[in-house]
């Protein structure tokens, strides 16, 4: 037996681990197992090449749980140590690695961004255990070693009696951290960390029923037979080739990753590039809702199969972390802040590399099956619209895909809208106007009035979308957008033919004066005259476009101005002065059957545009009963 001493220049390291580490704890598991992982795929090498003259077979990792006598055990078929070795890796290598990590974030402790995703590596077994053993047996042909440390710097290493290759790896758990001698705890935290990690690992084992023998009863029981329990899937979607998988596979992938998803995925991105940088993935388009916010942080990080976190802000660019899936990278720094990741030359790369892959496979979804693309739309469109916003190279290609539906369910890309409205939609200042409506039923007479004109209207009703509007009205010449009822459609699209007064100057004066006498202040409309077609209704409450916009942008934050939630609703009451009734209500006698029809009138118009409520909803029912009666 020999013992020795770690060397290393702080003696308390051990306490000084557990401290800087405190909020993840858990990850001691996560280490231990690839390093064991690493060992059995080293033999797989080895062999393979010929210079581990064994056999390799089908080795697993096993890990135990003996509750009552408060140890875990790691247990790999790897290569194993010779003694040499681990004085060397173990004493030396691992120590320096944990060393340097003290040192390097000694000052940092309380970023758990840095200190959760650094691979601390063997020495993280102190996080959770007062004493570590490691019986071990090289493949080359030499003696078992058992090596422990109590957790000071002093370490005890002799010989063994072990007779299978491979590690072991034994902890003692400590007082504190009894939760991971919990069977749930340790199954959960495989579940979370080593999933889809490439060597089988065995937690206990399971119950299995077989097909019932030829000539079975009934009533006979089947049988069953005990197996091992295998908690991961070592050959996850992501690291196959795509030509390799079928639709059914990606999908299988899917549920794999989201047990509690019901709902299926839309279509599916897989990733997978080695220069220059490596990555591999699958993203997959879930159904969007337009409440962005709950859908965020499903996308999965991995590094070599093993699961780091699924916070990959930084990684993927904004306005894809609403997508699911995986993301396998060796070539994402972890033991880095959040800020540095950003700045991270490889990084961007990696983060733009995504943007173009999604944007191709819209494209080409876009080409090839035109028909099932618009169907997809309404579920895909937040994420779109919101990279055409945030990015743009984005931009510039979802532009020629990113579609426009009218509200008859046609679907137009920009360029195509553009074609079809150019002649009857251009005003005479050569403006081309995008008309359109942002819920089909409240808006339904301004709608109507439009399509009267032949004018194609827009559903546009994406939270997002004033900002996108905004954007193409910056981003492309001579555009605007009006929603129908920002105006009389007239004045929407004004063209040079303006329709004859049939009032003189001085009844208008007249008839403005009469209304406003009538029409109560404090409801804030601002009366506005206008000779249109006869036809037309007589009286329309119109919403100015760029003050109900700037308070839409508002409600889904920035890009408005500041305060303007806080404004209240204008609105503009447009009297028709060629309709038939306006005239009547010039011309009457008595002032309280002009009244009773500018009330009226007024409330219809309030009615067609859903303003009309409570009290004044019921005063104007009981008003027309009487007049019918
Ligand atoms: P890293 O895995 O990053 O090299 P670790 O601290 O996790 O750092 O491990 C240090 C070294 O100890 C490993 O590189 C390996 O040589 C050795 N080692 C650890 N665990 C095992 C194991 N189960 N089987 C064989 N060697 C191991
Ligand atoms: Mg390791």
């Amino acid at each position: 037996m020999a013992t020795g001493k770690i060397n290393v220049s702080v003696e308390n390291i051990f306490p000084l681990i557990k401290k800087f580490l405190y909020s993840d704890h858990e990850i001691f598991l996560r280490e231990l197992i690839s390093n064991a992982t690493d060992a059995t795929l080293k033999l797989k090498h080895l062999t393979s090449i010929g210079e581990a003259k064994v056999e390799y077979g089908n080795p697993l990792i096993e890990i135990k749980v003996d509750k009552d006598a408060k140890k875990i055990h790691i247990i790999d078929q790897g290569i194993g140590m010779t003694e040499d070795e681990v004085k060397k890796y173990i004493n030396e290598v691992a120590f320096s690695g944990a060393e340097e990590f003290l040192d390097k974030y000694k000052d940092a402790g309380k970023d758990a961004g840095i200190i959760g995703h650094f691979g601390l590596g063997f020495y993280s077994a102190f996080m959770v255990a007062e004493k570590v053993e490691i019986i071990t047996k090289s493949f080359k042909d030499q003696p078992a070693v058992h090596w422990s440390c109590d957790g000071s710097p002093e370490f005890e290493l002799k010989k063994a009696k072990k007779e299978d290759r491979g590690t072991e790896i034994v902890l003692h758990v400590a007082e504190d951290s009894t939760e991971f001698l919990e069977d749930s705890r340790i199954r959960e935290l495989l579940t979370k960390y080593n999933k889809f990690m490439p060597i089988p690992i065995k937690f206990g084992t399971k119950t299995e029923t077989l097909p019932k023998p030829e000539g079975a009863k009934e009533e006979d029981p089947a049988p069953t037979k005990e197996v091992d329990d295998i908690i991961n899937n070592p050959n996850p979607a992501w690291t196959k080739k795509p030509a390799d998988l079928k639709d059914e596979d990606y999908k299988g992938f899917y549920r794999e990753l989201y047990p509690m998803q019901f709902e299926e995925p839309l279509f599916n991105i897989h990733l997978n590039v080695d220069y220059p940088f490596n990555l591999t993935g699958i993203l997959y388009f879930p159904k969007l809702t337009n409440d962005l916010n709950i859908q965020k942080d499903k996308i999965q990080l991995y590094q070599n199969q093993v699961f780091v976190t699924d916070n990959v802000e930084g990684i993927v660019p904004e306005f894809l972390t609403m997508l699911r899936g995986v993301i396998d990278s060796p070539d994402i720094p972890l033991n880095v802040s959040r800020s540095y990741l950003q700045a991270d030359g490889a990084v961007k790369k990696i983060s733009s590399y995504i943007t173009k892959k999604v944007a191709d496979k819209l494209s080409s979804l876009f080409k090839n099956s035109r028909e099932d693309f618009e169907q997809k739309w309404n579920d895909i469109k937040v994420v779109i619209e919101y990279g055409m916003l945030s990015e743009d190279k984005f931009f510039e290609k979802a532009d020629k895909f990113a579609l426009y539906p009218t509200i008859d369910g046609k679907y137009f890309t920009f360029e195509e809208l553009e074609a079809k409205i150019k002649d009857t939609q251009t005003d005479k200042d050569d403006k081309l106007v995008i008309l359109y409506a942002s819920d089909k039923e409240a808006q339904h007479s301004y709608i109507e009035a439009a399509k009267a004109k032949g004018y194609e209207v827009l559903l546009l009703d994406s939270p997002i979308v004033p900002h996108l509007m905004q954007k193409l009205e910056t981003s492309k010449e001579k555009i605007s957008f009006a929603r129908v009822d920002a105006d009389h459609i007239d004045n929407l699209i004004k063209k040079e033919d303006t329709t004859i007064s049939k009032l003189s100057d001085e009844e208008k004066e007249k008839l403005k004066g009469e209304i406003e006498k009538v029409i109560d202040p404090s409801k804030g409309f601002t009366v506005q005259l206008e000779a249109m077609d006869s036809s037309a209704q007589p009286f329309i409450i119109t919403e100015p476009e760029f003050m109900r916009r700037m308070k839409d942008m508002q409600q889904t934050g920035g890009g408005g101005m500041f305060g303007m939630g806080n404004m209240p609703d204008m609105f503009n009451l447009i009297v028709n002065t060629n309709n038939e009734l306006v005239g009547e209500i010039l011309n009457t006698k008595t002032a309280k059957k002009r009244e009773r029809l500018i009330n009226q009138s007024l409330d219809l118009a309030r009615l067609s545009k859903g303003l009309l409520k409570g009290e004044e909803l019921t005063n104007f029912i009981n008003r027309s009963y009487d007049m019918i009666k």
